[in-house]
């Protein structure tokens, strides 16, 4: 490489690869960016984040215009035009992905329609969309490959009644009734949407709770709301066996005491996870190493064990999210830059976008409890939140995990309408190394639901007036 800046090959263009490749044009390099869709965009703008959003939207509304019966409203029953919500959906994307499309072109970044493999660590064979080929040869090359849904062998059958997230997505009928197989955010998403539109919703998670991996005071609100919504869910169970009976599909659901029962669905959806995309043809000709459960293996400035290629995103662990990707993507390239950075961040926020929303970031209770570490955790209920009940939403919760010592703000966990929203403040406050007091004195807007994360810090202190706590002794 000289002193200008290298000629670089970002392969993939989700919200990691595209980020990458403009902020890289932007620094001056020469940059092409490979992906098999027609614009930039990936997963997260095609199948993924916005077409998922789009429809929880809609499913917002409807959730609503139900609930509004208790406000002395009431709207006859919804007629779902579902062809016009999916274009509006697709219109959605189009409008995200075209408008990525001509920041393309406007940073002058070569985009090639087609898929990348590697002849050498510096050499790329380009298959596009047209079927011809093109060999490359670029200075550094950086994979944004992302990932794809998990398969599950004995659930793997031929069956249109099938679907994972993509085929959800894709909303082809309201189906009576539906199997969600996987009780993680995207089984939790995409349920919500089709209860709301009006199927009945089973949902089979093979651990004791929904959402592992989040705080179980977080997602009991969650699992209340959602035992109202859907049929049934069921914890600790798993789907043995899927049949195709044409007409249907019958599963066989198997209980932890081993019993087994079965039910029959309209349509199944898989949501049991994703895996990386690390399968990239010709990646043996390299030195790029993977690790545990196929990620590529990647040091702090988001290089490989080859020095010539970076890697970002999904790619390269969890979580597997768009903004952590969007981050890894600025890092790599500044990085490549020899600018001196690494990826080290204080919290990486993650959002469920159900009803009621469960966001987290930092620490968690259930990470502080593996860990053995000394927290102080100062909650704050909604039914306390003067905006929360304006809303009828009193069923949240804003919780801070503390520093007993320091008094700084290691984590914070919020459940509620919103969450996605506030848990940004959460954010900031963490990475700014704030003290619960910074919290507490910071004067927010009334009556908000970002209150709450004052209040939970006045909590923190013996100092909130919105409840009471009789003092000891
Ligand atoms: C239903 C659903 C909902 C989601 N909701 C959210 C959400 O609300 N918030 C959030 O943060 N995350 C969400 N995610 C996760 C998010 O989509 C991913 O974390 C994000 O897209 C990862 O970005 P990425 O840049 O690593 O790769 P991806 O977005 O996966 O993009 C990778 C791109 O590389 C291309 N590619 C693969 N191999 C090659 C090759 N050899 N040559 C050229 N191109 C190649 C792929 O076709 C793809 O276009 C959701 C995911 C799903 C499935």
């Amino acid at each position: 490489m000289t002193d200008s800046q290298p000629n670089i090959a970002v392969v993939g263009a989700g919200p990691g690869g595209y980020a990458a490749a403009f902020l890289a044009a932007d620094l001056g390099m020469t940059v092409t960016l490979i992906d098999p869709e027609i614009n930039p965009g990936g997963v997260c703008l095609y199948r993924g984040c916005i077409p998922s959003k789009a429809v929880l939207h809609v499913a917002k509304l409807l959730e609503e215009s139900r609930q509004a019966k208790d406000w002395g409203i009431e709207f006859s029953a919804p007629k779902i035009d579902l062809a016009r919500l999916r274009s509006w959906k697709e219109g959605v994307v189009k409008k995200l992905t075209a408008g990525l499309g001509v920041l393309s072109k406007q940073r002058k970044v070569h985009y090639i329609q087609g898929r990348a493999a590697f002849e050498n660590s510096t050499t790329l064979r380009v298959t596009k969309s047209d079927g011809s080929e093109e060999t490359l040869d670029f200075e550094r090359i950086l994979l944004a490959t992302g990932s794809r849904p998990a398969i599950v062998p004995t659930l793997k059958i031929d069956s249109p009644r099938m679907m994972d997230s993509t085929g959800a997505l894709n909303l082809e009928d309201i189906p009576g009734s539906l199997l969600v197989v996987g009780g993680g955010y995207i089984g939790l998403e995409l349920g919500t949407v089709y209860a709301a539109l009006g199927t009945r919703v089973t949902v089979v998670e093979m651990l004791p709770g929904l959402l592992p991996g989040a705080d179980r005071d977080l997602v009991l609100p969650l699992h209340k709301r959602l035992e109202k919504m859907f049929e049934s869910i069921l914890l600790n169970t798993t789907v043995a066996a899927v049949k195709d009976e044409y007409s249907a599909i019958r599963a066989t659901l198997k209980g932890q005491d081993g019993n087994t029962q079965e039910k029959v669905f309209d349509r199944v959806l898989v949501s049991v996870g994703r895996k990386p995309n690390s399968e990239i043809p010709g990646l043996e000709k390299t030195q790029v190493k993977l690790g545990a459960r196929g990620f590529v293996q990647v040091n702090k400035q988001l290089q490989t064990d080859d020095p010539n290629i970076y890697a970002i995103g999904d790619l390269v662990g969890e979580p597997m999210l768009a903004h952590k990707a969007m981050h890894e993507g600025r890092t790599a390239v500044e990085a490549i830059a020899g600018h001196k950075v690494a990826f080290e961040p204080a919290a990486i926020p993650a959002v469920v976008f159900t009803d009621p929303e469960v966001a987290w970031c930092g620490l968690t209770e259930t990470q502080a409890q593996n860990e053995n570490r000394e927290v102080k955790v100062a909650k704050f209920p909604w039914a306390a939140s003067g905006r929360a009940i304006t809303l009828d939403r009193p069923d949240g919760m804003t919780k801070l995990l503390i520093d007993p010592h320091t008094e700084r703000l290691l984590g914070v966990g919020i459940v509620g309408v919103g969450a996605g929203e506030l848990i940004a403040e959460a954010v900031l406050a963490i990475e700014m190394a704030a003290l619960a007091k910074d919290v507490a004195m910071t004067i927010h807007p009334h009556p908000t639901l970002s209150e709450t994360l004052m209040n939970s810090a006045e909590v923190f202190f013996g100092t909130s007036t919105d409840i009471y706590r009789p003092k000891r002794g």
